[in-house]
């Protein structure tokens, strides 16, 4: 069994650093508002990436309540804690998206995730699906 890192004093304590998700833009002016709940994400992109950077961040509430609720009765936060407390994550690609953008109900995106675990260097592609209901995207499955 991998350890679990214990929780960080301050997860968030980073504002001004390179937002985890590759963006190129501080934290705090790109996934960090979503993740701290101050706005929604507008794009299924945007929720993809800032569920990323929850994963790094381990803001498994975020990561909870953007889950849709078929999902989150697949797994309880404590386990969802686990696995990303064992996973070092190290890069995020976005490879394709198809609508998702406001004001569309649906959108998918498919991306790639490189992360450490038990120290193998892994790699997660995954088509997602993500819906849009009153103004908030959730994950819902993968393809
Ligand atoms: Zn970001």
């Amino acid at each position: 069994m991998p350890s679990i890192k214990p929780l960080p004093d301050k997860p968030l304590s980073t504002p001004n650093a390179p937002c985890p998700c590759g963006s190129h833009t501080p934290l705090n002016d790109c996934c960090l508002p979503f993740i701290e709940g101050k706005c929604n994400a507008p794009t299924a992109e945007a929720l993809m990436r800032s569920r990323y950077t929850a994963h790094k961040l381990l803001a498994i509430d975020y990561l909870w309540k953007t889950w849709s609720p078929e999902q989150r009765i697949r797994s309880s936060k404590e386990e969802i804690h686990q696995w990303a407390a064992s996973c070092d994550w190290l890069q995020l690609q976005i490879l394709h998206t198809q609508k998702g953008k406001p004001g569309d109900t649906e959108g998918i995106v498919e991306f790639v995730a490189l992360f450490r675990q038990g120290g193998q260097l892994q790699q997660h592609h995954e088509v997602s699906v993500f819906q849009c209901v009153l103004g908030n995207w959730l994950y819902v499955d993968h393809q």
